[in-house]
């Protein structure tokens, strides 16, 4: 009997302490769950953190170069002739980071002195796009996403680059994706939304702009009614081309340059320098005005890298934007009367770097949504008066600043 009791006793203890376990488990579960619920709805990323995702990417032993060595500018307080403005499209700070460390610890970009930041939302939303991004460096107001230089109500509002026209300046503008994609469109056209690229295209010809290379000949060649705005082009007195071996031939007059039928490749695709040659051809053809030019660059596909969640491609097309960087820093620096204003319309991809080693060039990175995010960006500026940009702002203060460095009336 006692030896029964005491292995009943031993029964009735473990029951217990299985009963206490289990219930202490359940609770706990309960509260995991409870938290799951709270966290499910992160602030920051709409799906990626969800469905676990997020994954590491390791980028080593990338093709290196030799940043250039830019002296200090001339005249920092001097007249505004000409400025370059040179847009990364989703270029964050940790795009530029994570191309400073594979490219061993130095960028063209660091030899800007004057940096600001810019507050990016649109008048609709907290993460802009690049539409509403554009429109406010282009025209000073913010405005929804996909609207193409037209205000909140969908009004339209005059751009630098018209205002720039409009004083006799020449303008120009240059992108890796096709000429009417958003960024470039907002300094041109004045649509509802970014996706009619042929009313778009037609825009263009409303204009004088001098010189325009990119991609989207399609958009020209089939605009609204299947009207052929290459033929327009020519008899406005445009040199069209679609070669890039052609295109940076021209020295003179007024150039379409079409690289593409829609969108350029991809730097790993092989676009190679498209964009350095088609800067320098722009900027030689349009410093041919005596009073000063607007020229605006793209490096559109830092985007689209990071809305592939590709660090590979973001950091092969920051690159690329940064040798145009360095050309632009260089003829700033010789000439003396130009600005040059370097900024991001937007991040790309919630990319956090998490590791790297700026002395071999390796650099690992991760994304947090495949879409935008609504952190502030970068300005960065060289030249006479860049210290206007210094601090932080609104993106709409960029056009402001423009039109106060070249001294033109509101
Ligand atoms: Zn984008």
């Amino acid at each position: 009997m006692p030896q029964n009791n005491t292995s009943m006793r031993t029964i009735i203890v473990k029951l217990t302490i299985c009963v206490i376990f289990l219930s202490l488990g359940v609770s706990c579960s309960r509260l995991e769950n409870k938290n799951a619920k709270k966290l499910k709805k992160p602030a920051f990323s709409p799906t990626l953190l969800e469905q676990n995702q997020i994954k590491k990417q390791l980028i080593e032993g990338l093709d290196t170069y030799q940043p250039k060595l830019i002296p200090p500018a001339k005249n920092p307080d001097g007249k505004v002739k000409n400025i370059i403005l040179l847009i990364g499209d989703g270029m964050g700070l940790t795009q530029i980071y994570a191309a400073m460390t594979a490219n061993k610890g130095k960028l063209n970009i660091e030899n800007c002195n004057c940096i600001g930041l810019i507050k990016t939302y649109s008048s609709d939303q907290y993460i802009t796009d690049s539409a509403a991004g554009a429109t406010a460096f282009a025209c000073g107001e913010k405005t929804y996403n996909g609207a193409i230089g037209v205000d909140d109500s969908g009004k339209p509002i005059k751009t630098i680059l018209e205002i720039a026209e409009e004083n006799g300046l020449a303008t120009g503008m240059v992108a890796t994706s096709s000429i009417t994609h958003a960024t470039p469109a907002s300094f041109i056209a004045h649509q509802q939304s970014r996706k009619m690229e042929e009313e778009i295209a037609s825009d263009f010809l409303k204009t004088d702009i001098d010189v325009f290379i990119g991609g989207g000949k399609k958009f020209f060649e089939h605009s609204v009614n299947n009207k052929n705005l290459l033929i327009d082009l020519k008899n406005k007195g445009y040199q069209v081309l679609d070669k890039l071996s052609d295109i940076v031939q021209i020295k003179t007059g007024k150039l379409a340059g079409f690289t593409a039928e829609e969108q350029n490749p991809t730097m790993a695709e092989g676009r190679g320098e498209m964009l350095v040659q088609s800067t320098l051809t722009a900027i030689n053809i349009l410093k041919q005005n005596e009073k000063g030019f607007f020229l605006m660059v793209e490096g559109s596909q830092i985007d689209w890298g990071g809305h592939n969640n590709d660090l590979d491609y973001v950091i092969k097309e920051t690159f690329d934007f940064d040798k145009v960087i360095g050309e632009v820093l260089d003829f700033a620096a010789q000439d003396g009367e130009t600005l040059v204003i370097i900024t991001a319309d937007h991040e790309t991809g919630g990319l956090t770097l998490i590791g790297g080693d700026v002395k071999t060039g390796k650099v690992e990175g991760a994304f947090s949504t495949d879409g935008h995010s609504s952190v502030i960006v970068p300005v960065y500026a060289y030249g006479s008066q860049a210290q206007r940009f210094a601090g932080i702002y609104e993106n709409t203060a960029i056009f402001n600043k423009m039109l106060d460095a070249f001294g033109f009336k509101r």
